[in-house]
């Protein structure tokens, strides 16, 4: 096969591993994902021979050499403005400052294109729905509570510098029983991923077995560490138990009222739930409880369009591009942007 009108990669950096895809002119997938380790806290270099490693095993599978690659799409998990990483996150020190997109276009000669790993994982969840013109908002709640957006017409909203979508850390006007506001992980207090997140699943978790009435639940047993409680959490809300599904309603009802207010401002049209619940078996009840939360907070007409009952103004959607959703996003933009 030739590829005369270029080839184009999707390089998503990540704490652990690099997963890395190419697309062709036409947007098709060229090849399987590639995944190497990412080496981020040996600093920027080492990541860099890592992505460099990762396009030779594309090229390599693909019959093809290095030159075929016109563009690179990268994200990077870390805030970042212009090709600067911005915040450290789970990065060394050498990124911060530091102008990686630029860097890295130099010393492979291929203009790069470069973005924060949620907003990767919503051009992702937008190049897989080919039909989809529309917004999309992807929300993904895991260790926190990520976000994106793309525009219709298929690119990332990033504001001035890089910094919307901090969907996360929108307040949420939910307190604890004990009127008190939860402590986020960014040192504010009653943030949405201070309640939906799994953080915050440990919390409500620990909070809630001090109950006399869970005194006799599986999971009020002192000798196993809370984290671990929580991780059981999703097993026990597939098999319907009370605690864990009214832990996971809670969170959903509360994502599903900031996700009303993301949506006030900025109307997407499609709202994409990513992250760790994904593939759970109680997916179906999580899903209508974020609409049932939505629809609390949400006026009507956010759900269903006044003139035609049958247009709904937001829908919801699972996340379908699982942990390769972000690479293929990088790579449909890097085609969008050089071909
Ligand atoms: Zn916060």
């Amino acid at each position: 096969m030739t590829y005369s009108n270029g080839l184009f990669a999707g390089l998503d950096i990540g704490g652990t591993t690099i997963k890395s895809i190419l697309v062709d002119a036409k947007g098709e997938t060229v090849g399987d994902i590639v995944e190497v380790r990412s080496h981020v806290k040996d600093g920027f270099e080492a990541t860099f021979a890592q992505l460099e490693s990762a396009m030779d095993q594309l090229t390599d599978a693909a019959g093809q050499s290095r030159s075929a690659i016109k563009g690179i799409g990268l994200d990077v998990p870390a805030p970042c403005s212009d090709g600067v990483i911005w915040g450290k996150a789970n990065l060394a020190q050498d990124w911060v400052g530091s102008n990686i997109r630029d860097q890295f276009s130099s010393r492979v000669d291929i203009p790069v294109t470069m973005t924060n790993d949620c907003n990767a994982a919503a051009l992702g969840e937008y190049a897989i729905r080919r039909k989809h013109l529309g917004g999309l908002l992807l929300v993904a709640p895991g260790t926190g509570l990520g976000g994106g957006m793309v525009l219709p017409g298929g690119r990332a909203y990033e504001g001035q510098h890089g910094l919307a979508l901090e969907v996360g850390h929108v307040s949420v006007p939910f307190h604890e029983e004990d009127g008190t506001l939860p402590p986020c992980s960014c040192g504010l207090e009653g943030c949405a991923e201070a309640w939906v997140s799994l953080m915050a699943l440990r919390r409500r978790l620990g909070i809630e077995l001090q109950k006399p009435q869970w005194s006799d639940h599986p999971l009020a047993d002192d000798a196993v560490p809370i984290q671990e409680k929580a991780f059981q959490l999703r097993d026990f809300a597939s098999d319907g138990d009370a605690l864990a599904c009214q832990l996971f309603e809670q969170q959903a009802n509360i994502l599903g009222h900031m996700i009303a207010d993301v949506v006030r401002v900025f109307d997407p049209g499609l709202v994409v739930i990513g992250g760790g619940l994904t593939e759970a078996d109680f997916r179906d009840d999580y899903l209508q409880w974020v609409k049932d939360g939505f629809a609390k907070r949400a006026w009507p007409m956010y759900r269903q369009s006044p003139v035609d009952p049958d247009i709904e103004t937001t829908r919801f959607e699972w996340a379908t591009g699982g942990d390769g959703a972000a690479a293929l996003g990088m790579a449909y933009t890097a085609r969008e942007m050089f071909r």
